[in-house]
């Protein structure tokens, strides 16, 4: 039988896009999370209740959105951050594609109080599967606070493969662990259902936030790391562990691209090719790496979760960073001063 041809309405493509960034509960504190960051919050606050599939509301102290801007903003593709394909060689924010805010409002129920400290007096904005419910001026706080219920409540199918809400908090907690470490300069709070689980003191102290997610006995084995290549294309600054504290797997690599998580064959190996000589077989390292690297050296808008990275000098990222952990490695005690078990 033949079919007639037709272009989908909005509110299906909006859910077939919002596919692609909302997978789970986490993928919404990561998106809303970034954009508080984005906004300069200088304190930002998650709560979720049932791993997030129910309750998920973040509180920033940022900059706010104007009340004219707000219904715009869950537009698809509006963003503020970008206006042509060029900037995007100079983004220094976390967001860029402006398909976040519709995506999360396409698949949940969403109420966003904003005040930008300009203004006396805030909104409250509602949103349903896509379908606005309202907007209204209302008493607020500076900043932003976004409120998402009922996560996949409109798309049964993507609701079936959610996992038990200890597992979908368990990715919301190390994602949060990965932001309180890329920005050691913002407080990062994390409650789930109403009990404190993370309090970072945004001091900028790389050190001290490593010691708030990973404790002491990691905290006490860790060299520390500081590079600058001579013309100053790529800055490497952090924290990478003894080889006594190495773990059976590489849960505890953790590397940001210019403020951002991400996951890298090239700075993996880089990183383990340099302990190779200092650890045994299937062990990988702790690490906590900072890498700065000019914008137009490197593009982030290689998968639409932003967590690949491509660097147009490959060679000079591996050598760089290969050689700033050896040195690190070779100029360091290495024998523990306790050992661990674990
Ligand atoms: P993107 O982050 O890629 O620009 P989003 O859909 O995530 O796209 O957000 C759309 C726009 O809404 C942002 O560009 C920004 O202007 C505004 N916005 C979103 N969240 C916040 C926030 N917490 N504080 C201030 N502005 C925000
Ligand atoms: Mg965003």
């Amino acid at each position: 039988m033949k079919r007639q041809i037709s272009v989908l309405d909005q509110s299906t493509i909006d859910k077939i896009a919002a596919g692609e960034v909302v997978e789970r509960p986490s993928s919404v504190v990561k998106e809303l999370v970034e954009n508080a960051i984005d906004a300069g919050a200088s304190a930002i606050t998650v709560e979720i209740k049932e791993g997030g599939t129910t309750f998920i509301r973040i509180t920033d102290n940022g900059a706010g959105i104007d009340k004219e801007q707000v219904p715009l903003a869950f537009l698809r593709h509006a963003t503020s951050k970008i206006r042509k394909v060029e900037d995007l060689s100079l983004i220094s924010s976390l967001g860029f594609r402006g398909e976040a805010l519709s995506s999360i409002a396409a698949v949940s129920r969403v109420e966003l109080i904003t005040k930008p400290h300009e203004q006396l007096i805030g909104v409250r904005y509602q949103i349903e599967g896509g379908m606005e419910k309202g907007m209204e001026e209302i008493g607020a706080p500076d900043g932003t606070t976004f409120l998402i219920r009922d996560l996949f409540y409109n798309t049964p199918a993507r609701a079936k493969f959610l996992k038990t809400p200890t597992t979908e908090a368990g990715y919301i907690s190390s994602f949060i662990e990965q932001l309180a470490l890329s920005h050691p300069h913002i407080s990062f709070k994390y409650m789930q259902n109403g009990q404190t689980k993370l309090h970072t003191s945004g001091n900028n102290n790389l050190k001290e936030a490593i010691y708030q997610i990973y404790g002491r006995d990691i905290t006490r084995e860790l060299i520390e790391i500081h590079t600058k290549d001579r013309d100053e294309t790529i800055r490497i600054d952090g924290f990478i562990g003894k080889p006594v504290i190495s773990r059976g797997n590489r849960n505890f690599e953790n590397y940001y691209v210019n403020g951002r998580y991400v996951k890298s064959k090239i700075v993996t190996k880089a990183v383990e090719d340099a302990y190779h000589t200092f650890m045994m077989q299937h062990k990988y390292p702790f690490t906590c790496l900072h890498i700065q690297i000019k914008g137009s050296d490197v593009d982030v808008n290689v998968h639409p979760t932003k967590m690949e990275v491509r660097f147009s000098n490959q060679e000079l990222v591996y050598r760089q960073i290969y050689q700033a952990i050896l040195q690190g490695l070779q100029h360091k005690e290495l024998i523990p001063q306790v050992t661990i078990g674990k």
